[in-house]
């Protein structure tokens, strides 16, 4: 496996891996590598004869009361772990060759930016945006892997590649879980011994507004009724937002038809730690 930090360097690995036919593919990712990540790389995998993992911390997606320092980092680890489940190439650039001083462009999903998570954090989708682009212009890959966990992040990263014609393919993969439902996250690692013991309600308030759907439910109100039941008889964590929406336009439906997002923002009360979580109805992304 290659470890490259160099941005010059990468684009010319890839441009030398492309003239020899090989298909590329990449995952973009902070590192912290865990087993979310790692199934990405699986189906990377399955869909590319090279396989890139980025490894970027990207500052432009922070913002500025939260938590870019203190973001677990763990490259020895990453690059080990990396290695032994198929990676081709780690790409782990330095913020100062990313946003070298007079770095001054950006790329912002306009409206798509500034629904769900976006209401709370204004600059991060644009920092997303804007690290995804630059990464796709480095690796060049034919296909990138994202996953659903994160889903308004890969229904804008969608919008960018159409709205900007871009030649890759977009892959979405599903959520892994830890066995009480809690989605894999690096940001577990912050949460509290008893904030962690009730993290699986997160989903099970999901699981249960899709049980109502499934049996016949299709009154959003009545869904989101449902699911603040559940967590506001949570006492290790505050709700930031329960929304029902199109996964096209991020727009609330008030009756569900077709596929539907419904998707959770909660904050916990100790350690302070955002953490998101969402299912599908009626489909997929
Ligand atoms: P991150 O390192 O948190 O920026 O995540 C990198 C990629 O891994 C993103 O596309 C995430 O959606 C994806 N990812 C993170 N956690 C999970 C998970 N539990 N299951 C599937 N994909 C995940």
């Amino acid at each position: 496996m290659k470890v490259v930090s160099d941005p010059g360097e990468m684009k010319n690995l890839s441009l030398s891996l492309q003239r020899i036919g090989r298909r590329i593919g990449l995952v973009p990712t902070m590192g912290a590598l865990h087993d979310g990540h790692l199934s990405l790389l699986s189906r990377c995998r399955g869909l590319a004869d090279t396989s890139v993992v980025s490894i970027f911390v990207n500052p432009a997606q922070f913002g500025p009361s939260e938590d870019f320092d203190t973001y677990p980092r763990a490259f020895e680890n990453d690059c080990r772990v990396a290695e032994e489940n198929g990676c081709d190439v780690v790409f782990a650039p330095r913020v100062s060759d990313m946003y070298p001083g007079k770095y001054d462009t950006y790329v912002t999903v306009e409206r798509l930016g500034t629904r769900l998570c976006g209401a709370s954090r204004p600059a991060h989708f644009r920092g997303v945006t804007t690290v995804v682009l630059k990464l796709f212009n480095i690796v060049m890959p034919q296909v990138a892997v994202f996953g659903r966990k994160d889903a308004q992040q890969a229904i804008i990263i969608r919008r960018m590649i159409s709205d900007l014609n871009l030649s890759v393919t977009l892959d979405i993969a599903p959520v892994v879980r830890e066995d009480d439902g809690l989605a894999v996250s690096s940001r577990n690692a912050y949460l509290t011994g008893d904030e962690r013991k009730e993290a699986g309600e997160i989903y099970k308030g999901l699981c249960w507004a899709r049980e109502l759907y499934q049996n016949g439910e299709r009154n959003a109100g009545e869904l989101r009724t449902a699911m603040m039941q559940l967590y506001d008889a949570a006492r290790s964590f505050n709700v930031e937002y329960t929304e029902i929406v199109d996964p096209d336009t991020l727009d609330p439906v008030d009756t569900l038809a077709g596929t539907v997002l419904i998707a959770v923002a909660v904050r916990t009360k100790w350690s302070k730690t955002r953490l998101i979580d969402n299912v599908i109805v009626g489909g997929e992304l």
